[in-house]
Order: structure tokens, then sequence, then C-alpha cells
């Protein structure tokens, strides 16, 4: 699976090159393709944000940075936006996009992202939950994770991920122990 990743922060994401996702792309199950916005901008000051026009507090994401580092990277697949008001995510929607064969993954930043690069990229949007982080790079970390364990290959056996928590509906899993 590729999975191509937009955001301002690059830096955020070296903890998944570690453990389990890091070697998923070693061995070529996965390819992270991470991408700095801020490198697409047109303007002369590097900026990538603007104030929301009509008023409202904070700043937004420019589309013509998200656009052009779209276009120019040829990103394809499943566009999914990190955001508080979207879909939240379950397993059942990683279970979903672990079947996809491209993904790509925009995170916000500031308040959040100007609506016409989403309705450019046909982003979906998908929540880690109801409360406000604040960039999406953490929330794209966990729904990351939460998929790429989910490859056939990754986990070594394959029953691991078949007969754990909410795996079978709201199943959890048992209590287990060690020899005593
Ligand atoms: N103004 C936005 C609102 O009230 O919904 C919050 C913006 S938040 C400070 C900045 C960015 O963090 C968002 O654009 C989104 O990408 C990310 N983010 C924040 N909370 C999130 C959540 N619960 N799930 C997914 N992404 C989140």
């Amino acid at each position: 699976m590729k999975i191509n990743i937009m955001t301002l922060f690059p830096e955020m994401f070296e903890p998944i090159r570690a453990s389990m996702i890091g070697r998923a792309a070693d061995n070529g199950i996965i390819e992270l393709n991470i991408v700095n916005i801020r490198d697409y901008t047109e303007d002369k000051h590097c900026r990538v944000d603007d104030t929301p026009f009509g008023g409202g507090a904070g700043m937004l994401m420019q589309v013509q940075p998200i656009v052009s580092c779209y276009r120019q990277n040829e990103f394809a697949g499943r566009t999914i936006y990190m955001s508080p008001r979207g879909r939240k995510l379950s397993q059942e929607i990683a279970e979903e996009l672990a079947g996809e064969g491209e993904l790509t993954i925009l995170c916000g930043h500031y308040e959040g992202v100007d609506e016409r690069a989403l309705t450019e990229l046909s982003a979906e949007e998908i929540s880690i939950g109801d409360y406000v982080l604040t960039g999406g790079e953490l929330a794209a970390m966990m729904m990351i994770d939460s998929i790429v364990r989910l490859i056939p290959g990754v986990l070594g056996g394959e029953k691991s991920a078949e007969i754990e928590s909410f795996s079978d509906g709201e199943t959890l899993e048992f209590p287990q122990y060690t020899r005593p």
C-alpha cells in the first residue's frame, strides 16, 4: 500500500518509522511518502495560511499549496482529511482502508483547511475522537497504525488481528496471563 501524507510538519512522523510500521516499510509492504505542503507554496514569503474570509478567529490553510502538492505528486486513491468533524475512526474503518492500494492523508493545522481544498481533493473526513488536537499529524499516525497492522504480512501471524478486540463487532479481548 502506498500512503501519501501531506503535512506542514514532516518531522512529526519520525515515530512511525520505528517498530512495526518501519519494518513494513523496510520490507516493501507499505510505502510511506511524506511531503511538506510548504514546499509547494507560490507565496514569496512561503506562507501557507490566511485569515478566514468573512471573519472568525485564527488562520486557515490555503488552497493553493495543498492542491499544488497533491497534483504535482500525482497522488491518487482515497484522500482523507484528518478532522474533528469527520467519521469516527473504528476498527471497521481501519479494516476497510487496509484493503486500499493507495491512500492520501491531509493533516490540517491552525483553525483547519479552506473548504475549497477539500472539495478539490474530494477528501473524506476522519476523526480520531471528540476532542481537538493542534494538528492532524498525531491523528494520522494513529489511523495509519490501525490500518497498517491489518495488512497481510505486517503482524506475522495473521490470526493476531483476527481475534483481537473489536475484530468481531464490540467484543473485547479477555484478560490473559504469562506463566505464574
Ligand atoms: N477549528 C477546528 C474545529 O473547531 O473543528 C479545529 C482545528 S484543529 C486546531 C487543527 C487540525 O487538527 C485540524 O484541521 C485537523 O486536521 C486536526 N485535528 C484536530 N482534532 C482532530 C481530531 N479529533 N481528529 C482528527 N484530526 C484532528
